[in-house]
């Protein structure tokens, strides 16, 4: 099920509520069958979901109990409906602040994951976001790995205006890291985005190389870009990466296409890392800003 239509099914679900003359347990449990038949469908782990479950029912019954027969009929719909509210923004909030560039810093800002998961057009997308907000921005390419990294990177800088740093000749990803990175800090850059290989697959090679590019350009934020139609998957992929890159923020690509989405819902619990935007589309502005309550908002129309 894509995002569209999970946002459509929770809201029919909780709309339906109101149609409902009481609210009892029997409501409650039909209620949180389809919230929860909705999420799974849409790719949420299995373990999540069912957690999500359990928090609403506590979170209900202790309000009812509290409350005895005094709660009118009303307000025990407004009980459930917030409840459901904040466990599913709880899904995707893990309560931690991530890392915000400052002016006049060279805030180094390392994008890891996968081929094809959009990482080289995020890390222009990104350099735009901050040039806007008066960031002096540019992008390393340390992808070594596939042939013609340096050309996309600097074609997609050039039309977004963004300086760029990257190599022809040498090999040695770390070693261009580490120049392009101390090339901008005394040019005094202040965001400076290291782009990295991704492979098609999980490997041990590239998760050294994610560590051995951390350690040459010591990041202030490591960010994975995962993509959202990569379903299940997502879960196992931020997980090995945390490992080797230890990322502190995500950002979700492909958002506008058919992307179910949970999987990278899933992500964020499995990794306890925040999502900071999500890329829209294939321009260079197609990158919104994330934030857990009003997406669940926005989500639920
Ligand atoms: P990389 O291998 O991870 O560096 O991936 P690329 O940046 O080369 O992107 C792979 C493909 O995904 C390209 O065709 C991009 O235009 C496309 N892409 C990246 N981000 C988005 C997005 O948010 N939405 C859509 N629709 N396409 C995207």
């Amino acid at each position: 099920m894509v995002l569209a239509d999970l946002g459509r099914r929770l809201n029919a679900a909780l709309s339906s509520l109101n149609r409902a003359p009481v609210v009892d347990e029997v409501v409650l449990d039909a209620l949180l069958k389809e919230v929860c038949a909705a999420l799974l469908e849409s790719d949420v782990n299995v373990k999540l979901v069912s957690q999500l479950r359990q928090k609403v029912k506590t979170k209900v019954k202790a309000t009812f109990e509290t409350s005895g027969d005094k709660l009118k009929e009303a307000n025990r719909k407004n009980v459930v409906q917030k409840a459901i509210f904040d466990e599913l923004v709880h899904l995707v909030d893990p309560g931690v602040e991530p890392y915000k560039p400052k002016k006049g810093h060279p805030n180094v800002i390392m994008a890891v994951g996968l081929q094809g998961n959009g990482k080289t057009t995020t890390c222009t997308k990104l350099a735009v976001h901050y040039q806007k907000r008066g960031f002096k921005s540019c992008i390393v390419c340390a992808d070594t790995f596939r042939a013609g990294a340096f050309d996309q990177t600097r074609q997609s800088a050039t039309k977004a205006k963004v300086a760029y740093f990257g190599s022809y000749t040498e090999t040695d990803p770390v070693a261009i890291a580490a120049q392009g990175v101390a090339k901008f800090k005394k040019e005094k850059f202040e965001v400076i985005i290291v782009d990295t290989s991704g492979r098609h697959k999980q490997e041990s090679e590239l998760f050294e190389e994610m560590v051995q590019i951390g350690h040459a350009v010591q990041p202030d934020m490591t960010v994975l870009v995962l993509d959202a139609s990569i379903g299940q998957a997502a879960e196992a992929q931020s997980r090995a990466f945390k490992d080797s890159a230890n990322f502190g923020a995500i950002i979700v690509t492909k958002m506008d296409g058919h992307a179910k989405g949970g999987g990278a819902i899933s992500a964020v619990a499995a990794t306890q890392t925040p999502i900071i935007f999500l890329g829209t589309g294939e321009h260079l502005t197609d990158l919104d800003r994330f934030a857990p309550q009003p997406f669940i908002s926005k989500l639920l129309g």
